[in-house]
């Protein structure tokens, strides 16, 4: 519960901010605040502090605040499973989807993105363990997916996200991330314009960093542990 967080947001997010920073050795690193289960207010303290992207898994809970958020001009991500009936709410109303991981949703989410908006900034969501039980596009499909995405002016390709399965050990992880890197690496060859690579948690982001993430995904680091 937020109640047992002992740190203050403030603290919270001036650690994070700097240990993401020393493990990036100069790099450039973005912390992407997860919201899920969090309300509005929670958010709004750490916007005041200078935090500007923020993640949400739940489409309708993501409306929502954005909706009492409107006047603070932050950055939306979509981290959560991308069902085909929410096709038109993403692309209406984020600015990144991070777990694209399927061919039939790139045209309707093409479509739906409104005339005059920047494209919609994309990630192609990897199944990096290859487990048939989880969402993400294996890492065979990739190259398909990403040339379907980059045909579509609505849309543009920033890269990859993938959430490892967990790993009890220190190494099964950091192998995994290494993996995510070499796919990131070759597909950079023939989509040029991609920079994004999302992995990394509250617990092990520090380790993505210095794997090759450029964004990492913090939730209850900065907000306390989910009730
Ligand atoms: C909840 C969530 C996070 C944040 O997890 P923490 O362990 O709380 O930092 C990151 N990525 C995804 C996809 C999530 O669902």
């Amino acid at each position: 519960m937020q109640d047992e967080n002992p740190v203050s947001p403030d603290a919270a997010w001036h650690d994070v901010t700097a240990r993401a920073a020393a493990a990036a050795r100069g790099r450039p690193v973005t912390v992407l605040a997860v919201g899920k289960t969090r309300p509005a207010q929670a958010l709004r303290t750490l916007a005041a502090l200078g935090q500007r992207a923020f993640g949400e898994n739940y489409v309708q809970e993501a409306l929502a605040k954005q909706r009492e958020l409107a006047d603070a001009g932050l950055e939306w991500h979509l981290i959560g499973p991308l069902q085909s009936n929410k096709a038109r709410e993403v692309a209406e109303h984020f600015d990144w989807l991070q777990t694209l991981d399927r061919a039939k949703l790139v045209e309707p989410l093409a479509r739906w993105r409104p005339p005059g908006t920047p494209p919609l900034e994309v990630l192609i969501q990897v199944n990096v363990d290859d487990e048939a039980s989880k969402s993400g596009c294996s890492p065979d499909g990739v190259d398909a997916l990403a040339d379907a995405i980059a045909a579509q002016p609505a849309l543009r390709l920033r890269g990859l996200m993938a959430i490892p399965a967990p790993a009890p050990d220190h190494d099964t992880r950091r192998r995994a991330f290494a993996r995510m890197r070499d796919l990131f690496d070759a597909l950079r060859d023939t989509h040029a314009g991609i920079d994004t690579l999302s992995m990394g948690m509250s617990e092990d982001f520090e380790l993505a960093i210095e794997e090759g993430a450029t964004l990492v995904r913090i939730g209850s680091l900065l907000f306390g542990a989910r009730g």
